[in-house]
């Protein structure tokens, strides 16, 4: 039978984004959803066919354990809930998709990959291009020697902020601005598609205080990581302009992509000096990247293998996060896995 997801957290991803992908799953359903606000619950559950044992509170959450039903919980709250909710989760009995970020420091990443693995359940990060057919094609082409030795990758991701009673602008509630939320893809990708771990990272910040918006938390933010092989990644993020790009440069040629890493319509080229065409990417065998994340859990669930993009990536994640917001802070470059 599909697996039965409980989903934490009715906002723009979970409700709007999440909730209707079960539709394009073949392992994965609807079993439950967990909200604050009781009368958007009911109203949700009844959309979905849920019946009322399937609606829970933040307060009656831990009772999920005794719902088979519920299989795996998926958390789609704000990123300094992440921890609280994985763990509980798991002591509940339950595997876990968390949102990304992972959680806002490396202490709460390590407490929930502790939690899942002493429950014996799985932890799996909601990072979908690793499931997306545009970064696939991309990661391939990287890794076929197409473009040759790779010398450098680039990736501005960002988006304006207009709202500036968001949570995404609370630190407490965020655990930082636009590196957490939306630099997290650049340096995801350049991680991806090279294939290696960075082992420095070089960063300045760019926020004008006196912007309403950015009181508590960066918003631009400039990083470059090292590679062992020599590859440079040279990544913006902010919240204060439209932009979502990702090129790969090697000896013999580029892969470029524009959108890269949206919820559909990414494009990509690839070719040299000038003579770049539009790469189709084949197809996936899920219908779409969300819908290839949320069977993907599943089918290690079923298997017992670890998911692709595990509690351990979404740490390797937030060391590299805390180390840019160090480099930044410091001004000076920090080499990662080395003491001070
Ligand atoms: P949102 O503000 O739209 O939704 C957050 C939900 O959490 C709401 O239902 C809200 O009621 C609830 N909530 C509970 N306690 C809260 C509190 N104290 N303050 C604020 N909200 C509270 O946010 P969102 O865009 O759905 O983001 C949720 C998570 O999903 C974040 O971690 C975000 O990074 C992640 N996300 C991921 C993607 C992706 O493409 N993978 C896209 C968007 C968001």
């Amino acid at each position: 039978r599909p697996f039965g997801y409980a989903i934490v957290g009715l906002g723009q991803y979970g409700l709007k984004t999440i909730i209707p992908q079960f539709a394009n799953c073949a392992h994965s359903r609807l079993a439950a959803v967990v909200s604050g606000d009781p009368a958007k619950a009911a109203r949700v559950a009844a959309e979905h066919g849920l019946p009322a044992s399937a609606i829970y509170s933040y307060e009656t959450f831990d009772t999920i354990r005794n719902n088979p039903d519920v299989d795996i919980v998926y958390v789609c709250l704000p990123n300094s809930m992440h921890a609280e909710y994985t763990i509980r989760a798991a002591r509940a009995g339950k595997h876990v998709m968390c949102e990304k970020p992972m959680a806002i420091s490396v202490a709460e990443c390590e407490a929930m990959i502790a939690a899942c693995k002493t429950a014996k359940r799985k932890l799996m990060i909601g990072y979908r291009c690793h499931f997306e057919a545009t970064n696939l094609e991309a990661i391939r082409l990287a890794s076929s020697g197409a473009i040759g030795k790779l010398r450098y990758v680039r990736s501005e991701h960002g988006f304006v902020m207009r709202d500036p009673s968001l949570w995404r602008l609370k630190r407490a509630l965020s655990g930082g601005g636009s590196l957490m939320d939306i630099g997290i893809y650049a340096l995801q990708a350049s991680r991806y598609l090279t294939g290696e771990e960075p082992v420095a990272v070089y960063a300045r910040e760019s926020t004008d205080r006196s912007d309403p918006r950015f009181t508590e938390v960066e918003d631009m933010i400039d990083f470059t990581l090292e590679f062992p092989s020599g590859v440079m990644a040279g990544c913006y993020s902010m919240y204060s302009a439209n932009q979502n790009r990702v090129l790969v440069m090697g000896d013999k040629g580029r892969v470029e992509l524009e959108p890269a890493t949206r919820y559909a319509g990414n494009r990509m080229w690839t070719g040299r000096d000038g003579r770049e065409q539009e790469v189709t990417p084949p197809a996936t065998p899920h219908k779409t990247q969300f819908a290839g994340q949320l069977d993907h859990l599943v089918q290690c669930v079923r298997t017992g293998n670890e998911p692709i993009v595990s509690g351990e990536e979404g740490l390797r994640d937030m060391r590299i996060i805390e180390a840019i917001y160090r480099s930044a802070r410091e001004g000076r470059r920090i080499q990662l896995g080395a003491k001070a």
